[in-house]
């Protein structure tokens, strides 16, 4: 089969896999020519999907754009920040200047101070060994922050391509449809601007006649929590709504449980505020810290979930950290579920997180 590409984007036409690159059902592989379902998807539905790669195959393919100029637009998951920024992001697309954009930002609450989280974006991003120009914050389904984004985007490419880089599930296809129905105000633009050929195995875009935008494929990253739960986990997790922030005042050996996927001890302190953002369907469970221990080997996949049974299958196991809050007021990160914001800080905290899934504390947004 490996003989055999996409006419659209050129990459190798497989048959076993839909969410890869390349996948064509088997009953078209007798046609003369072959387009992937991707590429069929996109010139007759006008519709971009994504495809994953795995980290080895994603930096072979990217690595080829590394000594090509252009501009790189990294697309985050704002709920997901440290599992979606793509660490090192230099080393593999090279030298080339990198705008930041945080999609799915309808899902905040109002009260979230959108200076703060645009700092706080550009210090996670260094953190992660990516200097950025400029940090957006957007809804590729609402289509907030887009029309600014795309203006950044046409001044900073200077002429240049451009490259759209994230993780699966960010958002990256629904940003991509976004920004083309804004840059040309004609949804029909992908069918028809839609040209066959390019090696890259991208799928690539004229911006003009020299310059394309490209995208690439979704990248697989493991630090994503997504990855370890069940499709029925991941939809309460995931917020499909505005978020509504819950507030638990709780008196020091006062146990918080997210599901019975993270949990905060309140070990030391005056009776403090907990304010929670999650997913309005994930349950929040307050008890005694002296009982949380066995509440959880009790009632893991029932009073406490997710995790359910599949779930449990795959997640890391519980581990915990302590941290003395600074005294300030100061959101506790938890990977790829939300936060708790605990307002002038100064309190001890036990976090119980999968291992692998680090907590980090931020100056809070609110
Ligand atoms: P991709 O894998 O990166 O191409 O991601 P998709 O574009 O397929 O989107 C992944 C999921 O996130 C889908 O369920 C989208 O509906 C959802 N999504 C994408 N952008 C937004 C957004 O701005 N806000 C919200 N609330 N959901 C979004």
């Amino acid at each position: 089969m490996t003989d055999r590409y996409c006419v659209g984007c050129g990459a190798p036409i497989q048959t076993t896999d839909p969410e890869k690159a390349g996948y064509t059902p088997a009953s078209v592989l007798n046609n003369d020519t072959i387009l992937c379902k991707r590429c069929f998807r996109l010139k007759h539905y006008n519709d971009i999907q994504d495809v994953s790669m795995t980290d080895s195959d994603f930096l072979a393919m990217v690595s080829q754009i590394r000594d090509k100029p252009g501009l790189v637009v990294h697309l985050v998951d704002i709920f997901d920040a440290d599992g979606t920024m793509i660490s090192s992001l230099p080393r593999i697309v090279g030298n080339k200047r990198v705008l930041l954009a945080a999609n799915k930002t309808d899902l905040l609450p109002k009260s979230v101070n959108r200076n703060s989280l645009t700092k706080w974006l550009r210090s996670a991003a260094k953190e992660a060994g990516i200097a950025v120009e400029g940090v957006y914050l957007i809804s590729s389904q609402k289509g907030y922050g887009i029309t600014e984004l795309s203006t950044a985007i046409e001044e900073e490419r200077a002429g240049q391509d451009v490259y759209i880089v994230g993780t699966t599930n960010v958002g990256k296809s629904t940003f991509i449809n976004q920004l083309i129905r804004n840059t040309t105000g004609d949804s029909n633009v992908i069918t028809t601007s839609y040209f066959p050929g390019t090696t890259l195995g991208f799928i690539e875009m004229p911006l003009d006649n020299e310059t394309a935008m490209i995208d690439t494929p979704g990248i697989v990253n493991m630090q994503q929590i997504a990855h370890y739960v069940s499709d029925h986990d991941l939809k309460i997790i995931k917020p499909k709504k505005e978020m509504k922030p819950r507030v638990y005042q709780l008196n020091s050996q006062q146990t918080l449980y997210f599901g019975g996927l993270a949990r905060i001890d309140f070990v030391k302190g005056e009776r403090q505020s907990f304010v929670c953002y999650f997913a309005n369907d994930l349950t929040i469970h307050r008890t005694k810290l002296e009982n949380a221990d066995n509440l959880l080997t009790k009632h893991k996949g029932e009073l406490l979930s997710p995790p359910d049974e599949k779930t449990l299958q795959t997640l890391p196991e519980l581990t915990a950290q302590t941290h003395k809050l600074p005294q300030e007021d100061i959101d506790i990160v938890l990977p790829g579920l939300g936060w708790v914001a605990v307002p002038g800080g100064g309190v001890t905290v036990t976090v119980h997180t999968p291992k692998g899934f680090q907590t980090s504390l931020r100056k809070s947004l609110i």
